[in-house]
């Protein structure tokens, strides 16, 4: 039987968006405009441009067709009974509350249950999960296994949550915690999946103390086909019937739409209690919108509705998880450190390894980051040091957990040879890593410094072109 080892797109092209093609000097002037903060670089100077998947997805022609469908009505439109159907049917809750993007479901949410002297354990908390959490004035716990804190261990489902630590937290505080999150997969961890025997673990634990289980679902379906490929007993499932199972585990789940609902805009939050859903109702028409629209208009719930069921079809899965490994294996091969083992939605290299010449405090991740936009005008997304240090008080900086520089890649938007393009401006920056130096900051906004902040080298010149590398033995990682 034909079994090709090359990875075909199962989609074809009907509609063409020109690609950016720029020079090195032009790409040269807007780093330097922007004072080499790649958020500052304007979308028609990048090639390839990888900084998130979040409201990057292309959409399908079924998807533009169900936008001409949409009913705008200000009350009880079609399109979002629609919506709560194909919503409620994946997830088995009944009350379906749009809103505008994931975040505006944790702001309702944790008003609601989080507060002073509350804790909520997660995995891994998301930024922007951790942050409303945290504005509530509740405290965001972090409980991922062991393993989903170093970049280099291999684990098949590193996004675990480490259920003796949830087990022992609940028996001294079960009385503040009013509920357990599960991030799939685990964004902040590398996009690492959580398997449904962990699941099923959280679920036991929470039903001893009568604790609610909530899941941050915004890439269900990649962490649904994980479990397929990689938990005993699950090949042969299909990842529709494991992403219900994965939700009826649960009491409550929020989605960022922007990820696996191949949205570019949109979220919800669907909830069992009827109680707790009353409640986020109102604080909806406070902000967001009235409850069959929630800040959305009708032809984004119709986009939605058909993108949710979409994503979890067996060939897009396959293909989607396929070419991000594919990316991951060839960096591999050419030894450039990279977070293991590759995750659903991004290849995360990492920058310490990369470049072990330049202390985590000069940025590393940032200086990365910056050649790849100038070599090969491929736009990546620093993790690290820019985005969790701070600056002392002594001007020094304090590092972040790790340096990652993250390639995510938007679903169904650029092709294999995009991808080949892609390694090889990486190899390529690799191959002349000894030429690149440290950064510093130089003016920082009080808070979320990595959007807006601006970096000088420190000692070199990151604009002048790279000399041709001299033939070493490869550093063995
Ligand atoms: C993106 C994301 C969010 C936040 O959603 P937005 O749509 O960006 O507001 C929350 N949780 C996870 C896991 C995410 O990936």
């Amino acid at each position: 039987m034909f079994q090709p080892k090359t990875i075909i797109e199962p989609f074809r092209v009907k509609v063409v968006e020109p690609l950016p093609v720029r020079t090195r000097a032009q790409r040269a002037e807007a780093l330097a405009a922007a004072q080499l903060n790649l958020f500052s670089v304007r979308a028609c100077e990048v090639t390839v441009d990888l900084m998130t998947d979040s409201g990057t997805s292309a959409m399908s022609q079924e998807q533009w067709a169900a936008i001409f469908r949409g009913d705008e009505s200000y009350a009880g439109a079609s399109s979002f009974f629609r919506f709560r159907e194909v919503v409620s049917q994946l997830t088995g809750m009944h009350h379906v509350i749009p809103v505008h993007q994931g975040r505006a479901a944790e702001r309702i949410l944790f008003s609601v249950v989080g507060g002073e002297g509350k804790t909520i354990p997660a995995n891994t908390h998301f930024d922007t999960t951790r942050a409303n959490v945290e504005a509530s004035g509740a405290v965001a716990v972090d409980l991922v296994i062991e393993e989903g804190r170093s970049p280099s261990t291999e684990h098949p489902f590193k996004g675990n949550l480490d259920v003796p630590a949830l087990q022992k937290m609940l028996e001294q505080h079960a009385g503040s915690v009013p509920m357990v999150v599960v991030t799939i997969t685990n964004n902040s961890g590398g996009g690492q999946p959580v398997s449904l025997d962990n699941m099923r673990q959280v679920r036991a634990v929470c039903d001893r103390f009568q604790i609610p289980l909530f899941l941050d679902c915004a890439r269900f379906a990649e962490n649904a086909w994980f479990i397929r490929e990689r938990e005993p007993g699950q090949e042969s499932r299909s990842p529709k019937d494991i992403a219900e199972e994965m939700f009826r585990l649960a009491d409550g789940t929020w989605m960022s739409a922007k990820k696996d609902a191949f949205g570019n805009i949109g979220g919800f939050l669907a909830l069992k209690d009827d109680a707790l859903a009353e409640q986020c109702r109102n604080l909806l028409i406070l902000t967001e919108g009235f409850p069959t629209y929630g800040g959305l208009a009708g032809r984004d719930l119709e986009a939605l509705a058909v993108g949710l069921q979409e994503v979890l079809a067996e060939d897009y899965l396959e293909y989607r998880i396929r070419s991000t490994r594919y990316v991951w294996r060839r960096l591999d091969e050419a030894g450039v450190p990279l977070l293991r083992p590759a995750g659903g939605h991004a290849v995360y290299l990492d920058a310490r390894g990369f470049l072990p010449h330049v202390p985590p405090s000069e940025l590393p991740g940032q200086s990365v980051s910056a050649s790849l936009f100038l070599e090969g005008g491929v736009r990546t997304c620093e993790i690290g040091t820019v985005m969790f240090g701070r600056t002392q008080d002594d001007g020094s900086q304090s590092p972040g957990p790790m340096d990652l520089v993250r390639l995510a890649i938007p679903r169904r938007v650029y092709t294999q040879s995009h991808m080949d393009y892609v390694i090889e401006a990486v190899r390529y920056v690799f191959e002349h890593r000894n030429q690149l130096g440290g950064l510093r900051i130089k003016n920082e906004p009080p808070t979320l410094r990595h959007f807006t902040c601006g970096f000088e080298p420190i000692g070199w010149d990151p604009l002048a072109p790279l000399a041709a590398a001299a033939r070493k033995p490869r550093a063995a990682y």
